[in-house]
């Protein structure tokens, strides 16, 4: 088969901040991939997070197909039916009362950022302006998140920086103590660090926080833009804990593939915000919250979260049965369908080389840094998806050990 669009256009015509893959998948459905030239693959990444519902799901077209033929766009003049149910939704189902929408994790964080600062500055004064962050947190790209996440590799070429940010070692309960103060308007943190090498929090760490911020009258914000609509079993990660955030960030999984962020908030906190103080023009577009829609009441069922922990175990087990064979991973971890595989010292480093072997075996797989495979496949990934994703990662695996 001849195709007409090659892979190396992207090298010719793309910006090269990405170095995507040497295929190119063209069709997917469920938790399968075809690419140009025909070859299938199992999905264990599920567009790192996001096809929640896996691949062209029925239910998720007919909900986009309807929209598309109502309307697709109208602007911020005007409010809309799918927006105004996702935002209920979303509100009944959560701590939040009010929320905000925009099209990706980072606006979702640099909305709560923004709303942080200001609702400190409205109530206490500009003195209270400080954030704190955590170290290999990951909070987005823009340069005011960038600056915020932990790892300073993606933002110290980018200077002048935003002002008066911390970071602290993460899960340290005695770093925290001794930095909080008055001057702290936020504390953000991931319910488990995610592109930083998916390590979950502790929950005594997270209830400490709440703590503090009460104490000094700081924000709690969490950012879920990868833990959250069912990722870890729970429609929220910080249901598990039983720590309500004051701010909390969704996006990823949250359109099941389609573009779209949300900021939950406090009635308080939202008052901050008033006509004028922050925008978008997308945010909120009635094409995206109509599949989210659908993707909460899809997801949102004990049954369907039962599922996602059900198939937590299924991929615990056979990881472990996997790496008894093949000893290279020094730990198993994560929650419900976000897990983590820590490379032995051997192979450190060598994670992308493994996703690579796994991809020539038909197996799609992410990273979380260097030393860390990761899966966040659809959370409704069927059996024999698993079954066959697992023996393709054996065939990868024989063949990293012998490289
Ligand atoms: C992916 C991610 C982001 C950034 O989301 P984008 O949609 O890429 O802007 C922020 N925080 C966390 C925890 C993420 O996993």
């Amino acid at each position: 088969m001849l195709n007409t669009i090659q892979r190396n256009w992207f090298d010719q015509y793309m910006v090269p901040c990405f170095s995507p893959a040497n295929f190119i998948p063209i069709v997917a459905k469920g938790s399968r991939v075809w690419d140009q030239n025909g070859k299938e693959y199992v999905d264990f990444a599920g567009g790192v997070a996001v096809n929640s519902l896996g691949h062209a799901n029925d239910e998720l077209k007919n909900a986009l197909n309807f929209q598309m033929e109502n309307m697709w766009h109208i602007g911020n003049g005007y409010t809309n039916e799918p927006v105004l149910k996702l935002a209920k939704s979303l509100v009944e189902n959560t701590f939040a009362d009010k929320v905000f929408f925009c099209n990706s994790g980072a606006e979702a964080n640099e909305a709560a950022l923004k709303i942080a600062r200001k609702y400190a500055l409205d109530k206490y004064g500009n003195h209270k302006n400080e954030i704190i962050s955590f170290e290999n947190s990951f909070h987005g790209r823009t340069l005011f998140t960038v600056t915020v996440g932990g790892q300073p590799k993606y933002s110290q070429d980018f200077a002048p920086l935003p002002q008066q940010i911390t970071h602290l070692p993460f899960n340290d309960i005695d770093a925290i103590k001794a930095r909080i103060s008055e001057k702290t308007c936020a504390v953000i943190v991931e319910p488990i660090i995610g592109e930083g090498g998916v390590i979950p929090a502790e929950p005594a760490f997270l209830k400490v926080l709440r703590e503090l911020c009460d104490q000094y009258q700081a924000l709690l914000i969490f950012d879920e833009i990868q833990t959250g609509i069912g990722r870890t079993g729970y429609l929220y990660a910080y249901e598990e804990v039983g720590v309500a955030p004051d701010i909390l960030t969704s996006a990823k999984g949250l359109g099941g593939g389609f573009p779209i962020g949300a900021m939950l908030v406090r009635q308080h906190i939202a008052e901050a915000f008033q006509p004028g103080s922050h925008g978008t023009t997308f945010g909120g577009n009635p094409l995206a919250a109509a599949v989210a829609n659908k993707v909460v009441e899809l997801v949102n069922q004990s049954e369907f979260l039962a599922g996602v922990q059900e198939r937590h175990h299924e991929f615990m087990r056979q990881m472990s049965e996997l790496n008894q064979r093949y000893q290279v991973f020094s730990e198993l971890r994560g929650k419900g369908l976000l897990l983590g595989a820590e490379l032995v010292e051997k192979y450190q480093g060598k994670a992308k080389n493994l996703t690579n072997i796994a991809a020539e075996e038909g197996l799609i797989a992410l990273i979380a840094g260097p030393n860390v495979l990761r899966f966040a496949p659809a959370l409704n990934i069927e059996q024999q998806d698993i079954n066959d994703g697992f023996s393709r990662l054996e065939s990868a695996l024989r063949r990293f050990v012998q490289e």
